[in-house]
């Protein structure tokens, strides 16, 4: 049997680099303190490792230390920027603009935001999956607080056109919040040169620890304050209540400091491999798309349609030793197509034959030519038994076809 496992689901999470857990282990038991404690060397020691970590974070992305906040997580993050400029904000308005792929983390918050009183546009994208900057102009009224669009998406790896949004927000006065998660420690992220003035990232998508995130608030021109979403001991400058996960913070920390020193030759390594997996697959296979921007996107990611099989069974030809992810999303009733992928103009058909691959620091050539191997011989076999296949191959122009229902 083939018991050869390949991770290539990195932008769902990635493995935590050994070089990270080491620093974190003598956090759990030999310096148990709490952060918080301020009268023994216990919490000396664990404030001290936490200010380590934040400086170590704020230096990946050029801030000032003291514009991180730690919450538990990219989606705690994105729900305390948005719900809490709205609630922040209020006296100078109510409407929010943001874009159909975001993230659920901060489509749900924006949806709760609606459900507060408050308005949302939720904007089309273009086929590329980029957001049109003349789009979100348009949709700007007098009320508009906030805009929030991502820097990279998590599906398909596209690259917003950020400098331009940034440019826009500080022309209107406007805040611009980001969810940074799938670029921070990745690629050069630098907040203030682009003008945002809230980010949201997480460790577990950077090789660090799970449960462990951040939120960067900028302190000065302008200085933004967010209200808090959890009442407490008024930690993290009031905004964010709750002991801090120190082991957590201090693995953040070590992955921050690994990605800044690792990260520019990492995504060079990563974007030639891509590339490949990416070519080889379209070379072996007919009727194989290549969904979203290529010019505008992360190097470790491919996201990809094989035209006439679905998706969800295509991975079960090898998902015992392959794991990627599948542009279907398992709703409680039925396989949904991706809304992402759906934003684009995808049909449905497309969107259910899509696999993301997303490589990662551990990801290796053996590793892409392995997979290269298992997807060509799944396509195949999947079309070998599809009528559809079949109707294609005999040149039947299937968008004619008149399908009934039965
Ligand atoms: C993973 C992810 C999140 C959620 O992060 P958690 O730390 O798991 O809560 C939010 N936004 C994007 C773009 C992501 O990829």
């Amino acid at each position: 049997m083939d018991t050869r496992r390949v991770y290539l689901d990195n932008n769902a999470t990635t493995p935590t680099d050994p070089r990270v857990v080491e620093t974190m282990i003598p956090f759990f038991h030999s310096m148990p303190g709490n952060a918080a404690s301020r009268n023994h060397p216990f919490g000396w020691e664990a404030e001290g490792a936490v200010e380590t970590a934040r400086e170590q974070i704020a230096d990946l992305i050029n801030v000032d230390p003291r514009e991180i906040i730690f919450t538990s997580g990219a989606t705690e993050s994105d729900n305390l920027a948005i719900k809490g400029a709205f609630e922040m904000y209020a006296r100078k308005g109510n409407h929010i603009i943001t874009v159909k792929t975001e993230h659920k983390a901060v489509l749900d918050a924006c949806n709760k935001v609606e459900k507060l009183g408050g308005q949302v546009t939720y904007l089309d994208v273009q086929a590329d999956g980029r957001v049109s900057v003349e789009d979100i102009k348009a949709a700007i009224t007098d009320k508009t607080i906030m805009i929030c669009v991502m820097w990279a998406n998590n599906e398909t790896g596209t690259i917003q056109p950020i400098e331009e949004i940034g440019a826009l927000c500080r022309e209107k006065g406007i805040l611009f919040m980001c969810d940074a998660t799938q670029a921070v420690g990745k690629i050069p992220v630098d907040p203030k040169k682009i003008g945002i003035h809230l980010m949201a990232f997480t460790s577990h998508k950077m090789y660090g620890p799970k449960g462990v995130g951040a939120l960067f608030v900028n302190r000065k021109n302008p200085r933004v304050k967010v209200t808090a979403q959890m009442d407490g001991g008024g930690h993290e400058r009031g905004m964010r209540s709750g002991t801090l996960n120190v082991p957590g913070i201090v693995g953040f920390g070590k992955a921050a400091a690994l990605a800044k020193e690792e990260m520019i030759e990492e995504a060079k390594r990563l974007s030639e491999l891509r590339d490949y997996l990416e070519a080889s697959l379209c070379e072996k296979l007919e009727e194989c798309y290549v969904n979203g921007s290529v010019e505008h996107r992360m190097p470790h990611v491919a996201n990809i349609s094989f035209k006439h099989v679905e998706g969800e069974g295509l991975m079960m030809t090898f998902n015992q030793n392959i794991a990627l992810s599948s542009g279907s999303a398992c709703t409680s009733a039925s396989l949904e197509p991706s809304y992402v992928l759906i934003a684009m103009g995808l049909g449905d058909d497309l969107a259910h034959s899509s696999l993301r691959f997303s490589l990662g620091r551990f990801s290796t050539k053996e590793d892409v030519d392995y997979t290269i191997e298992k997807i060509a011989n799944g396509v195949n076999h999947m079309r070998s038994l599809s009528p559809i296949w079949e109707m294609y191959k005999e040149g039947i122009d299937l968008d004619a076809v008149e399908w009934s229902a039965h």
